[in-house]
């Protein structure tokens, strides 16, 4: 595999210094256009006494204000579009499962932008014109869908709009069409691998080599079971509507870290609870500051997501900031009986016993003011086969295993394979029965 190709070297690999000199730049640009356009930004700078112009260096960035997804919901639907509607091309949307959806709009510039930044995700893969790409991310306001299916065709590869759902005809046309090249959410990827497994085929009936998964964290572990069941190169993305889309970072074959496109996402990690810059390698959560998008720009944008930075060289040669796996988002962290928990936690835990499927799903319940947590794990036909001695003691093992690495007692449920509830899109990992009360 071309394991050093990059679609745009020119900034891709560009030298640190003029990296930063030209984000400098862009920050100013952009801090300019939104102070004049945007009153909410006009408001929150003038009450910090910041212009453009008094931005002298890249460190001056924590002297603008956070913005928030509340921010984006208050001001619901347009209120921080940096152009009049005239100028907007395309508006996608977040699925808002409670309240008010966050809706966002692209320019033709933007859309320009995304595409390019799209076939950059897709070049890191090596995938190119002879490629046949299955794009099974939802299509629609969410921008999965037509974030890969610009920058597919911009490589010039052969694109097949799948979208989610129809899992047989998923199959059909990855078997019959010759797909080399798969994107959908790492949990859809085990739900097909499933039924091309239960289906009599395997990866050796599939031409597909490399994938790219993202839209909800997951693990290490995940990645192996995605890469063995598949036999592809799973490959890591990153991204959010309220930045881009897809298309904020993607892992290059290196597979230690995204690299983040620096020269339009500016990023920092910082401490969610004092809002304090954190120093490179310790984990916060991520703040992103657009520096070329034209519809809404957005300043440090809080995206929930737990990662660290590294600045450290990369062996492929990119110079953009590499952040490390997302394993969480602020949002989904438990608190059982005052123990932080993020499900991607208990999923290292469950796919490093060979007996287990992938596919599990945590319950909390709240029994006499205290908290339950029940693991809910698909175990293998074989394992449940081996008689009811043999059973409970894979249970008590996995409960020992979730106990000894997580710090927390659970009660373990084996359960028969292909029974949990499966998504097309992003995977429900959580129930938590104690907010049904509260
Ligand atoms: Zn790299």
């Amino acid at each position: 595999m071309a394991a050093f190709i990059m679609w745009d070297p020119r900034h891709e690999s560009m030298p640190r210094e003029a990296l930063e000199a030209l984000q400098l730049k862009r920050l100013r640009d952009t801090v300019a256009r939104i102070h004049a356009r945007v009153p909410f930004y006009r408001k929150a700078l003038d009450e910090r006494g910041v212009t453009a112009q008094s931005l002298r260096s890249l460190a001056d960035l924590r002297r603008l204000p956070l913005t928030q997804k509340s921010d984006l919901r208050d001001t619901y639907p347009f209120g921080l579009f940096a152009v009049p509607l005239a100028d907007i091309v395309r508006i996608h949307a977040s699925s808002g499962t409670t309240g008010k959806p966050i809706v966002v709009g692209y320019t033709r510039e933007d859309l320009a932008l995304w595409t390019e930044v799209m076939a950059r995700v897709l070049t890191a893969g090596g995938v190119g014109r002879d490629d046949v790409v299955h794009n099974a991310y939802g299509y629609g306001l969410f921008t999965g869908g037509l974030g890969f299916h610009y920058g597919a065709e911009r490589v010039g590869a052969t694109v097949i709009p799948m979208s989610g759902g129809f899992t047989e005809r998923q199959l059909q046309v990855l078997r019959d069409l010759g797909s080399s090249v798969l994107c959908c959410t790492p949990s859809y990827a085990i739900y097909l691998a499933e039924e091309i497994a239960a289906a009599g085929f395997g990866p050796r009936d599939l031409k597909l080599r490399v994938g790219f998964f993202g839209a909800e964290p997951w693990s290490e572990q995940m990645r192996r079971e995605i890469e063995q069941r598949l036999g592809i190169l799973a490959m890591d993305i990153y991204g959010l509507s309220e930045i881009v889309g897809p298309g904020v970072s993607v892992e290059c074959p290196e597979q230690r870290g995204l690299h983040i496109f620096e020269d339009h996402f500016l990023p920092e990690v910082i401490d969610p609870a004092t809002l304090e810059p954190l120093p490179p390698g310790q984990v916060g959560e991520l703040v992103l500051t657009s520096l070329t998008k034209q519809a809404i720009p957005l300043l440090r944008y809080r995206t929930r997501d737990l990662t660290a930075l590294t600045y450290e060289p990369c062996p492929c040669g990119r110079t953009g900031a590499r952040m490390s796996k997302v394993t969480g988002r602020s949002d989904d962290m438990l608190i059982i009986r005052g123990v932080n928990l993020f499900p991607s936690q208990v999923e290292s835990v469950l796919m490093a016993l060979p007996e287990l499927e992938p596919q599990y799903l945590l319950v909390v319940r709240r029994e006499r003011a205290l908290d339950e947590l029940e693991v809910r794990v698909e175990a293998k036909a074989e394992a449940l086969a081996a008689g009811p001695e043999a059973v409970e003691r894979l249970r008590r093992q996995v409960e020992h295993e979730i106990r000894q690495r997580v710090g927390l007692a659970a009660a373990v449920r084996l359960v028969e394979p292909r029974t949990l509830e499966r998504s097309v899109g992003k995977a429900k990992r959580v129930l938590d029965e104690r907010r049904l009360d509260e």
